[in-house]
């Protein structure tokens, strides 16, 4: 078996995201590095949505960018711009064609599908493989998305339906969500954050239909395709380890309240490229403690109260709609911060400091 000077477990988003960085800047012209990914084949699996509120290697894997978007909840609805910091999806296709196809050309870097193939004692590894101990309060973002197609154009594609809260809740927290990439194709998809992954909120294609059918009153349409996942919001067990660096979910880059992850993994692999000469002695990288903090109060009140998390994401985006991207991204000051926080129902959060 062959010695490698870094080892990348796990041939997903972040996995990927961190050797292409370090390929494009030379990091690897000396070094060897062995990514190990057990999928037989890439396809498209994922859309990746965020605010771009920093820069990212991946412009050319876009398939489209707003300006303005809209948040629903019964007889109400905001519309908000985002001019400063577009909201962008990434086709994971595109991504996994480009990386793919850029690393193959590096003589130095080597793929396989086990870890047995692969030497670990002497390299030093970037792990991208969580271990979750779930328990019966873990909260899931869990979702279904289908994207659909109409002969006759009847999306207005300048505007997304970020959250629509309008749908059965069921005594968790729903909505709907509609990325229109042109005026006839759109991501319509169905969203919960409950406890453990409830079984009984999966019946998507069920909700999905009615909600294109009787909701946007869309009746004519063909699905061309479909992705599911589910997003933990509470962070990995791991343990600190002299050669091992966790990347990606299971190095803690999702954001817990909303889910957000792709553009965290890109600033992680920035700062991994940035240090790798000292990597073992850098400090880690992490989501700040603020949000961290932050998060953990906003999860608690979702969790015992659910039926106020409509209105409350509501109101988050009463303050400016660039004060609270930048405070969903990671990006916002002590007085954004402030800004939000004024608008929360006070008691309910007082008390969920002390659960
Ligand atoms: C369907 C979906 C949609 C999402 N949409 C968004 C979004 O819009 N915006 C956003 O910011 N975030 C989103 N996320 C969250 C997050 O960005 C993604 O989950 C992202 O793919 C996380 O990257 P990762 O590398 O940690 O995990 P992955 O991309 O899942 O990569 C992990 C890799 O490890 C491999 N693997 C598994 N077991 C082993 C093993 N034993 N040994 C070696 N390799 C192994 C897997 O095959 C996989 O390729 C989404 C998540 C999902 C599931």
């Amino acid at each position: 078996m062959k010695d490698f000077n870094y080892t990348i477990i796990g041939g997903g988003c972040a996995g990927l995201s961190l050797a292409y960085e370090l390929d494009i800047h030379k990091k690897l012209d000396n070094k060897t590095l062995a990514i190990i990914e057990p999928r037989l084949k890439y396809k498209k699996d994922k859309t990746w949505s965020f605010w771009k509120v920093s820069s990212h290697n991946f412009e050319d894997c876009i398939k489209k960018s707003w300006q303005n978007f809209s948040i629903n909840i019964p007889n109400k609805t905001k519309y908000l711009e985002c001019n400063d910091h577009p909201y962008q999806s990434i086709d994971s296709g595109l991504f996994y064609e480009k990386i793919i196809n850029k690393l193959k050309q590096n003589k130095n870097i080597s793929f396989f599908k086990d870890i047995k193939e692969v030497k670990l004692e002497n390299s030093f590894i970037f792990n991208s493989v969580p271990v979750l101990k779930v328990n019966e309060d873990s909260l899931w973002q869990h979702f279904c998305g289908v994207e659909i197609e109409t002969k006759n154009n009847f999306f207005d594609d300048e505007i997304i339906n970020l959250m629509d809260f309008d749908c059965e809740q069921r005594g968790s927290v729903h909505f709907f969500y509609t990325l229109p990439y042109s005026k006839n194709k759109a991501l319509v998809e169905t969203t919960w954050l409950s406890k453990n992954n409830d079984v009984s909120q999966k019946d998507y294609a069920k909700q999905v239909k009615d909600y294109i059918e009787n909701h946007l009153n869309l009746k004519n349409y063909k699905i061309t395709y479909k992705e599911e996942g589910a997003i933990p919001l509470f962070y990995p067990s791991y343990e600190q380890e002299k050669n091992k660096i966790n990347i990606g979910t299971a190095g803690g880059m999702t954001r817990l309240s909303t889910g957000y992850t792709f553009l965290n993994i890109q600033e992680h692999s920035k700062y991994i490229r940035e240090n790798i000469e000292n990597i073992s002695k850098t400090k880690k990288f992490e989501i700040s403690k603020k949000y961290q903090f932050l998060d953990g109060v906003f999860l608690r009140v979702l969790r015992e109260n659910p039926e106020m998390m409509p209105n409350i994401f509501f109101k988050m985006f009463k303050s400016s709609s660039k004060t609270a991207i930048k405070f969903l991204s990671n990006k916002s000051n002590f007085l954004e911060d402030l800004s939000i926080i004024l608008k929360m129902p006070k008691w309910t959060f007082i008390k969920a400091l002390f659960y």
